[in-house]
């Protein structure tokens, strides 16, 4: 009989993440309980580490944390149909409502009374997790349980650089961060013809053209309008995908974009920034704002690129058995890694 497992607990109210015992999560008749194998680390998780103002406004005390994970089924509520106890699988994070218009139409990731694990509600970062069945994503054997962790994130990436139409076009992606690193992996999977990333952060460019063919661009030493004629590009960028959340990383997109061009965010500044919106006005450039993934096209669209050569696992720079999880949250907070991934079937 499982009674507890071992989980990384949000117990106290300041700096850190403490392992403990926790119950084993009791499942409801929609839900299943997965046996979790692997869990990558988000920036979110770092701010919950942290306990930035953010975290101290969102997270309840106590909590377990994380919500990018992949395992398998080991128990199936009553009512659940389609899914087998033994079925590897990830799952999406965002626990959504049914109620609102939005779910009704099946914009399921536009429902305003979105939770999600890790943050509102329990999380990955344990040895099982119970999640609705609705949730979960099946896992096909060409996708082991080390990128089924980092699918959150990857279909962050997913559905950002999939907001526009890039077969074709030139791409400049402000961030080398892990998103904006698969971000450039997946516009390079589906056509895009040039495709640039920016940073400020040296290790994170090298990092970028040893997992993707991008051009990087360090911008705290060129200027992106060198840049341009340096590709044979006539005006500018058609697509900008800003994953920083850096208001100057804005200004340059708008600045290095095409009349007409357009414009997905990712990223999150840290408050108000002040953004030039008659250069927006008069340049005619669509923004679209993206917030987690669709559920489930993005799922879908990221599964199969998977399976069809889309290859980001170059982009996961540490893996740690879970007990070393203070070395992981170290390397994270370096600002120096790409993903971090650990590894739970030795807990
Ligand atoms: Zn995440």
């Amino acid at each position: 009989m499982r009674n507890d497992m071992k989980a990384l607990v949000k117990a106290e109210p300041r700096e850190g993440l403490w392992m403990q015992r926790a119950p084993v999560p009791e499942i409801g008749p929609e839900d299943v309980l997965i046996k979790v194998n692997r869990t990558g680390i988000c920036g979110t998780d770092v701010h919950i580490w942290n306990w930035d103002d953010w975290a101290q406004r969102t997270v309840p005390v106590p909590l377990i944390t994380g919500h990018e994970f992949a395992g398998e089924i080991v128990e199936l509520g009553r009512a659940v149909e389609g899914l087998e106890l033994g079925q590897r699988c990830s799952g999406e994070g965002h626990l959504i409502g049914k109620t609102s218009r939005q779910s009704r139409a099946g914009k399921f990731h536009l429902d305003p009374a979105t939770r999600g694990i890790g943050v509102n509600e329990q999380g990955a970062f344990a040895q099982y997790l119970r999640l609705p069945a609705f949730n979960v994503v099946p896992l096909p054997d060409a996708i082991d349980d080390e990128i089924g962790a980092i699918l959150d994130p990857l279909g962050n990436a997913v559905h950002t650089a999939l907001s526009f139409d890039l077969v074709g076009e030139d791409v400049l992606i402000t961030g080398a961060g892990p998103i904006g690193i698969m971000a450039a992996a997946v516009a390079r999977h589906v056509g895009a013809r040039h495709v640039v990333i920016t940073d400020v952060n040296p290790e994170r460019l090298e990092l970028a053209a040893r997992v993707v063919d991008v051009v990087p661009v360090n911008v705290a030493e060129e200027e992106l309008a060198e840049v341009i004629p340096r590709l044979k590009m006539k005006q500018g960028f058609d697509v900008g995908l800003e994953m920083s959340g850096n208001q100057r990383a804005l200004d340059q997109m708008v600045e290095a974009l095409v009349m007409g061009g357009r414009i997905a965010l990712l990223g999150i500044p840290p408050g108000k920034s002040p953004v030039d919106w008659s250069r927006i006005v008069f340049k005619a450039i669509t923004l679209k704002g993206v917030y987690g993934r669709e559920i489930f096209e993005t799922w879908y669209k990221m599964i199969a690129m998977l399976e069809n050569g889309l290859d980001v696992r170059g982009v996961i720079t540490h893996r740690f058995a879970v007990d070393r999880f203070a070395e992981g949250f170290a390397a994270m907070r370096s600002g120096q890694s790409g993903k971090v991934v650990l590894d739970w079937t030795g807990a």
